[in-house]
């Protein structure tokens, strides 16, 4: 009931105006001296930037604040800080997720805004939900959001996913979807295309299929059916994202045109055949590799643990038995080192075929691997791989932006809605400093990062 009354509060109407998000921060404001991570590549060592009506009016070196104050804005001083614009998270699973307990019935308004929150919380300024999500519900928290009636947290995208009658999501997530109905199952082609131009009318621009069979346990989605999708979804300007993990899904779903894969080739070393079609379709790629990780929590990094309940971590720690799709704190699973040998051949080539890399997490599926942290987790795993830390943010900020048609986020540059991320270290040196948040600002307003961190602390020991 206490948690009930927490939620009702953190959405209630009384709250609409103090909280909007569409208004954005009136008054105009210069922030000077911090390392400034455009996103697009570019750096300003010392910069300065205006921030008015929620949005960035103007960019420049340090030197051109005292012109950027004419305007009668106040100034902070950000020295010794990096700025860098927020992430764009384009493969989330969310509304699940209760970190007590996991399933349909966590799905409400109120655990969607909560995950957005928690998004926002560790610098992520919108999020996308891939094929998991209910459609009139998430329209119609789009909408709110849109309209300002929501507390400020990342924004909402989701798109509706398609797979074969009794196929699709993994066995955890198909339990959770099922209750919902949220897969279209399609059988046909012509079933494919009507669901399709269901949801181009809604004006919904991307649609998700599953075409993995889970190593023959799932039925598969045939050619003649993801052919069709494709078709008609590019008809109606949409974009397609497959789930496809095997060597051959992979190569057949991009020669026949997806624009997205969300997951990586698993299991196997990519070939030159799939370098191939790489180089000529260019697809955008979510690698989703953390998920495979040992959870964060199983370290004592209080970034990891700070925003769970206790008792969670306290579980996930004492795990050790391997468990699939569950979080676990044991050793290292029999493949792992061939997993790692498999990423380590497969990633650079992956982005020298041409591949447009994109974050996404698969977060939400399990607690061990969460909303905002699995962000700073993927970023470390493609350096580690060999991605330079202004690539990684690349493909975290801009190039996800450019995917989702977010015209005014991913760059911190003139025009662009001010959403952005201020650092205490740099991490173009170590990208482990994406982690190191002092604050975080969402359409110039700075987020109230300690009242949330309150509210999933006081929620975790609540009885
Ligand atoms: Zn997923």
């Amino acid at each position: 009931m206490k948690k009930l009354l927490l939620i009702a509060a953190a959405v209630g109407l009384t709250s609409v105006a103090l909280f909007s998000q569409a208004r954005g921060a009136a008054q105009a404001v210069v922030y000077s001296g911090a390392r400034l991570i455009v996103g697009d590549g570019s750096v300003v060592e010392s910069s300065a930037f205006l921030v008015e009506n929620g949005r960035i009016a103007s960019v420049g070196a340090k030197q051109r604040a005292d012109a950027f104050m004419s305007r009668g804005a106040t100034r902070v001083d950000l020295t010794g800080k990096t700025v860098m614009p927020a992430m764009v998270n384009v493969h989330v699973h969310i509304g699940y997720e209760g970190y007590t307990s996991w399933g349909a019935e966590n799905h409400t308004p109120a655990n969607v805004l909560d995950h957005l929150q928690r998004e926002a919380f560790y610098g992520v300024g919108a999020t996308q939900s891939v094929g998991s999500s209910p459609v009139e519900q998430s329209l119609q928290i789009q909408k709110d959001q849109q309209a300002g009636r929501l507390p400020p947290a990342a924004r909402f995208f989701f798109m509706p996913g398609m797979a074969p009658p009794d196929g699709g999501p993994d066995a955890v997530l198909r339990v959770a979807t099922s209750k919902l109905h949220v897969i279209n199952e399609v059988s046909t082609p012509e079933e494919a295309r009507a669901a399709v131009q269901r949801m181009a009318a809604l004006g919904i621009p991307q649609v998700k299929i599953w075409v993995d069979d889970r190593r023959g346990t799932y039925p598969k989605m045939t050619p003649e059916v993801y052919t069709a999708i494709i078709d008609e979804a590019h008809k109606h300007r949409m974009l397609v994202n497959a789930h496809a993990t095997t060597l051959p899904d992979q190569k057949a779903v991009v020669r026949a045109g997806v624009d997205v894969l969300v997951h990586m080739v698993q299991g196997d070393m990519i070939d030159e055949e799939l370098v191939a079609i790489l180089k000529e379709k260019r697809p955008y790629w979510a690698t989703v590799i953390g998920l495979g990780d040992r959870p964060g929590v199983c370290t004592s990094d209080p970034f990891f643990e700070e925003a769970l309940p206790p008792s969670l971590v306290a579980s996930i720690r004492a795990t050790k038995e391997a468990r699939p799709l569950a979080p676990s704190c044991g050793p290292p699973s029999p493949n792992a080192a061939r997993r790692e040998e498999i990423l380590a051949y497969n990633f650079p080539k992956m982005i020298a075929a041409g591949v447009r890399l994109v974050l996404g997490t698969d977060t939400g599926i399990q607690p061990g691997h969460t909303f905002g942290t699995g962000e700073h987790v993927e970023l470390a795993r493609w350096v580690q791989l060999g991605l330079s830390p202004r690539d990684a943010i690349i493909a975290a900020t801009s190039t996800p932006a450019a995917l989702l048609g977010i015209n005014d986020m991913g760059t911190v540059a003139p025009g662009k809605s001010a959403d952005y991320v201020v650092l205490d270290a740099n991490p173009l040196e170590d990208i482990h400093n994406t982690r190191k948040i002092s604050s975080v600002y969402l359409r110039g307003e700075k987020l109230d990062r300690a009242a949330l961190l309150a509210k999933w602390q006081h929620r975790s020991t609540a009885p």
